[in-house]
């Protein structure tokens, strides 16, 4: 699988490495864009997602009202029911 990108920002000093690598790096994933383009519709979230299906799956997460929050700091569970939530405050702490 032969990927030809010719919008790559270059380089800034080309010459110390091979121009052209046969092998695929994983860490050759771009993240140097801080642009995400796609962003929870909720601003109180703030999440953001390089992919149109990231952010839908995520989207979900909202679509039921999660009245029920844990309130531990570091948890933040969300349920959908109260009976749910003193279930994982009982059993989950
Ligand atoms: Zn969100
Ligand atoms: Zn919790």
């Amino acid at each position: 699988m032969l990927l030809i990108c010719t919008s790559v920002t270059p380089i800034s000093t080309p010459e110390e490495l091979p121009v052209s690598s046969p092998e695929p790096s994983l860490s050759s994933l771009d993240t140097s864009s801080s642009q995400p383009r796609f962003a929870c519709h909720y601003p109180q979230c703030g999440s953001t997602f390089n992919r149109r299906a990231d952010r839908d799956r995520h989207a979900r997460v909202h679509d039921g009202v999660r009245e029920y929050v844990c309130p531990k700091t570091n948890c933040l569970k969300e349920f959908y029911r109260k009976d749910k939530l003193q279930g994982h405050l009982e059993n989950g702490h």
